[in-house]
């Protein structure tokens, strides 16, 4: 399902104390407020007003119904009036979608003159969404709570931000990942636990053979590689007089989105060590999947293949500025700390500043009989994050690191793939001493476009450990952080 498909569900709480009149007037801006919250243009997705509840019984229909409709990727709560919580509690309970308690209020000002005790009956939004958050932080709901006035842009955003966290989780939970062969030999980050990975975050991840997709390869036809040849030669300037090594990229894409879409599968990962029938490693086709919102591995990193696919989703329709990447290298020289991102072949031409070029180059690493096609670009300026997921062993964690991109202080004109440089937070070694700490993976996902706030969001939602690198973390707090975070999580 797209972005624009999903709905989120406004319910807001109520009771009977008031009489009808109240209740009517609570529907009635209640269902305004959704008319003119999805008017805003700030919320990628459909919030629809529900029910104005005062009962147990409402509540817990509601949420039964929330549960099962493949549409509604969450619940959206306030209380206009006073919503007494234990009503609340047998819904809560069974709650399974993502939960945001918007703590707002209909009115902007408190107005002078008309203020008296029907206006106090009619706005207890003050009173009303405290009880309602008393009881979810008596429950341990996860939750987002977002305070502020409903037509504030600023607001509107934090929700539609927000709503995209939550399309990433039902992403997430249907998310098939495609194994062209095992991870890369001895390498331990990219290793995990698939069962926990599919309990957690619900990603049903499964090997296929590389001969399985050698089969799909040699049936593909010259008309369906003349066909991926006009769209590579409309995106990309060829600078490489090696055609054939283009077009048998253009089979292996064909031959990897047939399997991928027969099957489901929203990412994929391979490794060098693992071509056998195949001439290249997938270069140009894997950058090039990737721009299709696919999310891509190297070297069999199906961990930070499916985390790719889900920044992808979290930010459809967005900069498209999302990209598997690799910590390659540092320019140390004081005052230019930069890191230097990059792979052997594979990354995401969303995040290029210009055209990118198709090029040939002999690649020493890997299994390779030809020189396989890549596209090469430098990554654009921006603010952006790095993101891991490592399997800590009876845990996942979630490390986001803030940085900024730049654009490459030097030409580098030999270097033969893409890359992007960077200053990490909240400068290059403190950075790393962190990331190290932290247990942060070599891979990452790099994306202009998904916020820290939005992993954090997600995280929450999956239940999983979040560690957030900031232009304010120092090492010693980060040390002390995870220790507390080991302890607490033993406990979990
Ligand atoms: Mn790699």
């Amino acid at each position: 399902m797209s972005m624009k498909q999903y709905e989120f569900w406004f319910v807001v709480g109520s009771q009977f104390l008031y009489g009808p009149q109240v209740l009517e007037t609570v529907a009635a801006r209640a269902a305004e407020m959704a008319d003119a919250l999805n008017a805003s243009g700030n919320l990628p997705c459909k919030l629809v007003y529900k029910v104005t509840a005062k009962t147990n019984k409402e509540i817990t229909d509601i949420v039964r119904e929330a549960n099962y409709d493949e549409k509604c990727a969450g619940i959206i709560t306030w209380c206009h009036t006073f919503s007494p919580s234990k009503m609340w509690i047998n819904g809560f309970a069974s709650l399974q979608k993502p939960y945001c308690h918007f703590a707002t209020q209909y009115n902007l000002e408190i107005p002078n003159e008309e203020i008296d005790m029907d206006f106090m009956n009619l706005n207890q939004a003050a009173h009303g969404d405290r009880e309602h958050g008393f009881i979810a932080a008596r429950l341990r709901m996860p939750r987002k709570i977002i305070a502020g006035y409903w037509k504030d842009e600023a607001v509107q955003k934090r929700l539609g931000s927000w709503m995209r966290a939550a399309v990433g989780v039902a992403f997430s939970k249907s998310l098939k990942v495609m194994r062209f062969g095992d991870n890369m030999r001895e390498v331990a980050v990219t290793e995990g636990d698939k069962v926990e990975v599919q309990t957690k975050l619900g990603w049903q991840v499964n090997t296929w053979a590389t001969g399985d997709l050698v089969k799909v390869m040699n049936a593909v036809t010259e008309e369906e590689i003349d066909a991926m040849m006009a769209v590579y030669t409309e995106k990309y300037d060829i600078a490489t007089d090696n055609i054939d090594a283009i077009r048998y990229q253009a089979r292996e894409e064909i031959a990897i989105r047939k399997m991928l879409d027969a099957e489901g599968c929203k990412a994929f990962a391979n490794t060098f060590q693992d071509l056998y029938g195949m001439e290249q490693l997938p270069g140009l086709a894997s950058q090039h999947l990737m721009a299709e919102g696919y999310g891509y591995g190297g070297e069999g990193d199906w961990k930070v293949s499916a985390m790719t696919s889900i920044l992808k989703a979290i930010s459809e329709g967005q900069t498209g500025g999302t990209t598997f990447m690799e910590d390659y290298t540092y320019h140390l020289v004081p005052g230019q700390e930069y890191s230097l991102g990059a792979h052997m072949l594979e990354v995401c031409p969303s995040v290029a500043s210009a055209k990118p070029r198709i090029e040939t180059h002999h690649l020493g690493i890997g299994m390779n009989e030809k020189d396989p096609a890549r596209l090469v670009f430098e990554g654009r300026e921006g603010d952006a994050i790095v993101v891991s997921l490592i399997d800590m062993g009876g845990r996942l964690r979630l490390i986001c690191q803030d940085i900024k991109c730049v654009k490459p202080i030097m030409e580098m004109p030999n270097l033969p793939v893409a890359r992007v440089m960077w200053r990490a937070m909240p400068d290059l070694t403190t950075g790393l001493e962190c990331w190290i700490t932290a247990g942060g993976a070599h891979h990452t996902v790099l994306s202009y476009d998904v916020t820290a706030e939005q992993m954090k969001d997600w995280a929450n939602m999956m239940g999983i450990e979040y560690v957030h690198i900031t232009k304010d973390t120092t090492v010693e707090k980060l040390e002390q952080d995870l220790f507390l975070a080991d302890l607490a999580w033993k406990l979990k």
